[in-house]
């Protein structure tokens, strides 16, 4: 084990967490900034009325082991709910349960044929192993061959628009590939029930567990911390600007927010390499959380592929996180709409959107009244996970860079999955441990035989 560096990470997502944690692990010396008042970043909470949740939904998969040992590692593993799950369709102005195979076979939009398509489009999917070949394919081109014309039109163009927007058009087939793999591998077999999990407390309680443990093993977290700006030290390290003015030193940095943010922290990268950052295109969100008296559906998802409709998707939280335990007897409702990061809609008023909302649901739940709603807030963001394009995994950026020391290690390297935790985290140590670890032992020991050969002469 080399000597223990000090090491900046800069963002304290979950990225930045996982970094921090594998970093104590080797026995650094590690402060953690991060810009907002607390750590999380997305999976970070907030107060909804009288209760503590997510600002944007987050559920676990029974396949996300890399989390699951996280949470074990926490001693929070054996607390996780597991609840079974049930997705609906907003179609042609009704509510369809989708949830089985029996419930797919009566889906009306789609005649037999198309289904069958549909059903093997999925299943082809999910075994496909050689992801870079999809990344060739636009995921329309790839659709349209494996699903046809009309399922194309009726099904996965109203989805990928909802999801997407126009950047559809530039997604690459193993977008859909790997959301289809995910959402495959909640499902116990083939087109049986899914299985979705959550930790009591939410993620509001795994980070406390996961911020203080990494306290009690030396780690300082700094929130309210925004770094402007990182540039070499005269006298060896990096010398790190913060928002307030202040500076300090340290001898390793590793930045893991979005990729256009780190082109423009950092002014010795080469120009080619901040290219390849601000070329990153991004997905944003806006999402309301919405508690209520009572539920407004029984699908923790409901699709939508009704173009009037202005959101991604409808999620019925409390189908999966229990209301009389967790939310204090209450309903808590998502109204997602993603957006490309230039998008206008990512800076639509509160109220605008509020409004948009309440009436779009009023018109697909007779049951919906605005009386019913106990709290309404909005959480946008416009860094939510790269959009994967044509030959995407061809045109990242480096993770160890020119700037010696500095190292560039986000969630837009996650190239075969689609963005969530447990790929985040994996992702994480495992790139750590194959780049940025093994760069920083040869760094030292080259400077240690600088040393020694001084030492000699
Ligand atoms: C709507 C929504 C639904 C989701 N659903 C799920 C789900 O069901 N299951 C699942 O597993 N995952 C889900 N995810 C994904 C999950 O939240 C992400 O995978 C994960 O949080 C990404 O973590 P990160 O650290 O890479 O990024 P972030 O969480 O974005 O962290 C980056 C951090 O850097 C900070 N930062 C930015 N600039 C600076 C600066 N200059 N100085 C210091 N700090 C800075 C930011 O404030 C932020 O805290 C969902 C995400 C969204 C948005």
């Amino acid at each position: 084990m080399p000597e223990s560096s000090r090491w900046l990470v800069i963002g304290g997502g979950v990225m930045g967490l996982q970094v921090a944690t594998d970093l104590i692990d080797r026995g650094q010396q590690v402060t953690i900034a991060e810009a907002a008042p607390t750590m999380g970043g997305l999976t970070s909470a907030w107060q909804l009325g009288d209760v503590t949740w997510d600002r944007f939904y987050h559920v676990t998969l029974t396949s996300d082991t890399v989390l699951r040992d996280l949470l074990r590692r926490l001693d929070l593993e054996s607390q996780m709910q597991w609840v079974e799950t049930k997705t609906g369709f907003y179609s042609g102005g009704r509510l369809h349960s989708m949830s089985n195979t029996a419930e797919f076979l009566k889906f009306p939009p789609l005649n037999w044929i198309e289904k069958l398509r549909l059903g093997g489009t999925i299943f082809y999917a999910s075994k496909i192993r050689n992801w870079r070949r999809l990344e060739k394919l636009t995921v329309e081109q790839w659709l349209r061959r494996w699903s046809g014309n009309g399922v194309f039109e009726k099904i996965w163009h109203p989805l990928l628009q909802a999801k997407l927007g126009e950047a559809y058009k530039q997604t690459s087939a193993a977008f859909i590939w790997a959301h289809t793999a995910r959402m495959y591998k909640a499902r116990r077999s083939g087109m049986k029930t899914e299985m979705f999990g959550y930790v009591p407390g939410g993620y509001a309680n795994i980070l406390t567990r996961w911020v203080d443990w990494l306290r009690q093993h030396g780690a300082t977290t700094m929130a309210s911390s925004p770094v402007h700006k990182v540039v070499t030290h005269t006298e060896g390290g990096l010398r790190v600007e913060f928002g307030d003015g202040r500076s300090e030193v340290y001898d390793n940095v590793i930045s893991t927010i979005a990729s256009p943010q780190i082109a423009q922290q950092v002014p010795e990268l080469d120009e080619s390499e901040k290219q390849r950052h601000r070329g990153i295109r991004y997905l944003g969100v806006v999402c309301a959380s919405m508690l209520m008296q009572r539920p407004i559906s029984p699908y923790y998802v409901t699709n939508i592929t009704d173009t009037w409709v202005p959101l991604t998707a409808v999620i019925e939280m409390s189908t999966i996180v229990d209301s009389q335990s967790q939310l204090g007897g209450k309903h808590l409702v998502y109204l997602p709409k993603y957006l490309p990061d230039d998008h206008d809609g990512l800076n639509e008023s509160d109220e605008d959107y509020r409004e948009k909302c309440l009436s779009t649901l009023e018109k697909m739940y007779d049951h919906f009244s605005r009386d019913q709603v106990l709290d309404f807030k909005i959480a946008r963001t416009k860094y939510v996970a790269a959009l994967s394009t044509v030959d995407y995994s061809t045109r990242l950026p480096r993770i160890v860079t020119n700037v010696p020391g500095f190292y560039a290690l986000n969630s837009a390297h996650i190239v075969k999955g689609n963005l969530n935790v447990n790929e985040t985290i994996s992702l994480g140590t495992e790139k750590f441990t194959q780049e940025v670890w093994p760069d920083y032992l040869s760094r030292m020991e080259a400077s240690a035989g600088q040393t020694l050969h001084q030492y000699l002469k």
